[in-house]
């Protein structure tokens, strides 16, 4: 059996990164960046106060205290979006507002807490170093610099800063749309009663909710029944109108697992067993290109497999260079044995403890046990065979 490092290796290497296109501003946040950006402008545009205060020649206040104030004329007020009007010459100040542009001949600012107001004068109680409370024309950004390169994730920090560079359309990698499926007889749509041997399809809303998670663009298909041309109609419709598709079901050996077969006649497939727990059947392939995922039908099964395998692949589909989550070191709070040949990604709740995170596991952790994983906060990886005790360490990485 495949190890989960090697499988998602090999599955990863498989999966295309989607064409770019270009989006307005408003509408790029969460995207990555196909282009490098260069500054057409700087910023800021013009030398410009850091505070409320008195812009000064530095020289004129030098040794002013609060027994012994240089008093200086005031010559004008300078609001931030306005140009100074007057030069500021000896013994002279300017009112000035935080952003607001330096007048000609003063070389520092003094903030206003330190100074008084009287009549058309100003008292100075503190001196200031020459280019204090001062901020420079390009001293972020200069003009002709690559401020951001290809690759990219456009978060906040990354929107305003095109909005600095009059950058109101960029080019970004697309986000990939994905169809989901759930496969089974038993499964009812929310809203219908429950007859006898059935139960709620909550997969697909599960694997939706991951979609918009991963930054991806979910489509639901609905439930394939048991069946296999009306599956197979429903996965070409999908991949006919997304750029992957996830199903959820149906990849195990039993006798109505037709979701295998389906598959295989559409294109080449692989059927992997992977070695972890929960989520050992899976399905994986590409077919016209597009990434297939047959993610197991146990529903924590279904959410793992999604976390440790879909996820990195949506992210590269969408141009994401760091895929995967960090992993760190927690400390078992109880004994836990793992006497399985595959590792256990066990759902835990994890919380930080001085300066050390410690974790809990979530209670009985079957794999259809979907609480264990709303209970929890991450997952810690139990190696195969493993018993550990309480205070021991394990490898934990969070879900969000
Ligand atoms: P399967 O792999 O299709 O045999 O499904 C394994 C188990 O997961 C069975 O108990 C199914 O009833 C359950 N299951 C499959 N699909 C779903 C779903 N969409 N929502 C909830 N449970 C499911
Ligand atoms: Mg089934």
């Amino acid at each position: 059996m495949l190890s989960v490092e090697v499988a998602r290796q090999q599955m990863l290497e498989t999966i295309p990164v989607l064409p770019t296109e270009k989006r307005g501003i408003l509408g790029c946040a969460g995207y990555v960046l196909a282009e490098a950006l260069h500054a057409t402008e700087n910023i800021p545009p013009f030398d410009n106060s850091a505070m409320d205060g008195f812009a000064v020649r530095s020289i004129d206040v030098k040794g002013a205290s609060k027994e012994n104030p240089a008093v200086l004329s005031v010559v004008e007020t300078i609001a931030a979006g306005y140009a100074p009007e007057k030069h500021v010459s000896s013994r002279q100040a300017a009112r000035i507002m935080t952003g607001a542009m330096m007048p000609d001949g003063a070389d520092a600012v003094v903030m206003q807490e330190v100074t008084e107001l009287v009549g058309d004068k100003v008292k100075i109680f503190e001196s200031v170093e020459e280019n204090e409370n001062v901020r420079f024309t390009s001293e972020s950004v200069k003009q002709g610099d690559c401020v951001m390169s290809p690759g990219k994730v456009l978060r906040p920090p990354e929107v305003s800063m095109l909005a600095s560079l009059n950058c109101a359309e960029v080019t970004v990698y697309q986000k990939p749309t994905v169809a989901v499926v759930s496969t089974g007889d038993e499964l009812t749509p929310l809203g219908e009663p429950l007859m006898p041997g059935k139960i709620r399809d909550s997969n697909r809303y599960g694997m939706y909710a991951q979609v918009q998670n991963a930054g991806g663009i979910p489509i639901d298909m609905g439930i394939a029944p048991d069946d296999a041309a009306e599956t197979e109609r429903i996965f070409r419709e999908s991949l006919a109108k997304a750029d992957a598709l996830i199903t959820s079901g149906g990849v195990s050996v039993g006798e109505h697992d037709i979701v295998k077969n389906v598959l295989t006649k559409l294109g080449k497939m692989n059927f992997w067993r992977v070695a972890m727990k929960p989520g050992k059947p899976q399905a994986y392939g590409i077919i016209d290109g597009k990434p297939i995922f047959g993610l197991p039908g146990n529903p924590v099964s279904s959410l793992v497999v999604f976390e440790l395998f879909v996820r990195p692949a949506l992210l590269k589909m969408a141009g994401h260079t760091d895929l995967l989550r960090p992993t760190f070191k927690a400390v078992l709070a109880t004994d836990v044995t793992n006497k399985d040949g595959r590792v256990n990604y066990m759902r835990a709740i994890l919380t930080e403890q001085d300066g050390q995170y410690i974790a809990k596991t979530t209670g009985p952790q079957g794999s259809g046990i979907l609480h264990s994983l709303v209970l929890a906060n991450g997952l810690i990886i139990i190696p195969s065979g493993a018993t550990l005790h309480a205070g021991e360490t394990v490898d934990a990485q969070f879900l969000t």
